[in-house]
């Protein structure tokens, strides 16, 4: 009886010893107490070095908590456990097991140890990766194919519709690709689509995805749009038809193709993803069909107005060589005597074609494309020597000129320098210029505004800051940023006669830059009435078409 016991627990033990898989036994609370060899091999953590240590010696750290969590409690309750473990080795390499474990329990049913039995199924796990990958990407481009380009859609609209943002999605067709196929050859189409491929991803953020559709047609989907964004998406189409521009290099030859591009957005084209593609489809056959190398939106009147504004932009790329700029001086007036004390210029466009563009429309456009910045720079210009001219004149030595200021120079350009020069080469005094500045500058990149405008402040020019309350109004601004003056927005001083509640705000602001410091300008000041309400909250100075409208700079020359 007990030979024969003996004997079976030796062949048990040498099974086990001997045995191709890991085998771990640990006690109740998970502690090591034997490991044998293949687990060694295996792990690299040797028996001694494993004993009395937890299982989580090999845990990578890359599995949810949530599996442990369910491991315990099914092994906990008597029961075998089975899954598929990613696991770490000593050496810090990572592997696949697939493992089992059981409780073993002594005779009054109690669990005395647990046995785990590990399988090495990295092999097996890499294949099915790989198939994974086959299945999802394009084998030419390595870029995500239809199936993995239609799912990432679907997860970009669900994202969005949470977010409540919009997704572009391009469709982009090569124009004449088989032409280079059939006079060039298979292997140089072949090296074109993945050069293709590599200007495509390069021209597109890290968050966007480009996938490969098949044959010649690329897919862009573009996320985390939101309001403004069909000006970027313009530009984006714009600079991907620009990739195309350089000729392709294969094997020695020089190929040349161009692309068509169809667009369409979620959620005003529709809002799955089949639907968003087929219509990208769409516009992208109109593109083909009526110039080629072009782009089309879905949504024909974004088509409209994406071609206003390339017209736009092309224009005013040639308006200041071509000298289609002036100014316009607003007189900035005391609120007491009305006397006048200084000018805001106003930037006025002129242009055969298109005609006179208000500021509104064509502003952001400039900000956009970086225009603004040679522009700004002609306008300091200007500007500065039309205050010198008015100095020497002897009229009025003390009046200032006021420049708006977009954000896009604080970002981009070299305000300070562009400001000192224009001040130096006009001999003028930097407290006759005056900048303004909006709110929305502060609130995008506050830290960079801040050390430009202690730079500006520095030179003396002075500092006010245009359209208050519009934006975000914090008065942390007025306190954190040199300004001199502040200018409550027209939109405050229309109401300020009608509503009271318009009159407590203004009466706030008045009292808050007062006490900061600061003096006030009502913009926008179009009657009496309003004129009489500010002077008598104490505003210090009035713009306005009540006291004049923005003229020509010579006819205000003629008011001083
Ligand atoms: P802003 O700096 O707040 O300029 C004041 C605007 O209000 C001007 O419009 C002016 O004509 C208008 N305005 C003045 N008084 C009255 C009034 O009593 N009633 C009404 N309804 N409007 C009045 P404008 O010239 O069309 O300029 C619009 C905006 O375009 C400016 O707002 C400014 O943000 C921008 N802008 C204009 N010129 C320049 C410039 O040279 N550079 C930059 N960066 N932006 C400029
Ligand atoms: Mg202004
Ligand atoms: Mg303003």
């Amino acid at each position: 009886g007990r030979r024969k016991a003996e004997h079976e627990l030796r062949v048990l033990s040498m099974a086990v010893e001997q045995s191709p898989a890991s085998v771990v036994i640990t006690d109740v609370d998970g502690c090591i107490g034997y490991v044998n060899p293949q687990f060694v091999k295996i792990s690299g953590y040797t028996l001694a070095e494993a004993k009395g240590k937890k299982m989580n010696i090999i845990k990578s750290g890359y599995m949810s908590e949530k599996i442990y969590e369910e491991l315990w409690r099914t092994i906990l309750s008597g029961q075998e456990w089975r899954g598929e473990v990613y696991n770490k080795k000593k050496n810090g390499e990572l592997f696949w097991e697939n493992i089992s474990i059981s409780p073993i329990k002594d005779r009054d049913g109690v669990i005395t140890h647990f046995v785990g039995v590990q399988e090495d199924i990295t092999t097996r796990k890499e294949y099915e990766r790989r198939l994974i990958h086959e299945a999802h990407f394009d084998g030419l481009t390595e870029l995500p194919n239809r199936l993995l380009a239609l799912d990432r859609l679907s997860q970009a609209l669900v994202r969005a519709r949470r977010k409540k943002q919009m997704v572009a999605v391009m469709y982009i067709d090569l124009d004449r690709f088989k032409m280079v196929n059939d006079t060039l050859g298979h292997p140089v189409g072949d090296k074109l689509l993945v050069e293709a491929a590599r200007r495509l991803t390069s021209s597109v953020r890290e968050s966007d995805t480009v996938a490969r559709l098949g044959g010649d047609e690329f897919l862009i989907i573009l996320q985390d749009f939101q309001g403004e964004s069909q000006r970027q998406i313009v530009a984006l189409a714009q600079e991907i038809l620009g990739l195309f521009s350089n000729p392709f290099t294969c094997e020695g030859k020089e190929a040349f193709v161009t692309a068509s591009i169809g667009i369409t957005i979620y959620p005003d084209d529709g809002d799955d993803a089949t639907v968003l593609l087929r219509n990208a489809d769409a516009a992208m056959y109109k593109a083909k069909g009526e110039e080629r190398n072009a782009f089309r939106f879905f949504t024909p009147g974004m088509n409209q107005e994406a071609i206003e504004r390339m017209e736009m932009e092309y224009h005013l790329r040639h308006a200041l060589e071509k000298k289609e700029f002036s100014l316009h001086d607003q007189p900035l007036v005391e609120a007491k005597s009305k006397k006048i004390i200084g000018a805001e210029a106003l930037l006025r466009w002129n242009n055969p074609r298109l005609g006179s563009v208000p500021p509104d429309r064509f502003i952001p456009v400039a900000e956009d494309t970086g225009i603004i910045i040679p522009i700004t720079d002609w306008i300091l210009e200007e500007a500065c020597r039309e205050a010198k001219g008015w100095q020497e004149a002897g009229e009025a030595p003390s009046l200032r000129i006021a420049v708006n200021i977009s954000s896009r120079h604080f970002v981009a350009g070299d305000l300070v320098r562009a400001v000192s020069g224009a001040l130096k080469e006009n001999k003028l005094s930097p407290e006759a210029l005056e900048l303004e500045i909006t709110e929305r500058l502060l609130i995008e990149n506050p830290g960079k505004a801040l050390s430009v405008l202690y730079e500006l402040s520095r030179i003396g020019v002075r500092l006010s800051l245009d359209d208050f309350g519009t934006g975000y109004s914090a008065l942390s601004y007025l306190k954190e940023f040199p300004f001199q003056t502040l200018k409550i927005d027209r939109a405050f001083i229309r109401g300020i006669t009608i509503e009271k509640k318009d009159v407590a705000l203004v009466r706030a602001m008045i009292a808050m830059s007062h006490g900061m410091g600061l003096k006030v300008v009502g913009e926008g000041v179009e009657t009496e009435p309003q004129l009489e309400l500010l002077r008598s909250l104490g505003c210090d100075w009035i713009q306005g078409y009540y006291i004049s409208k923005p003229v020509p700079s010579e006819q205000f020359r003629r008011f001083l």
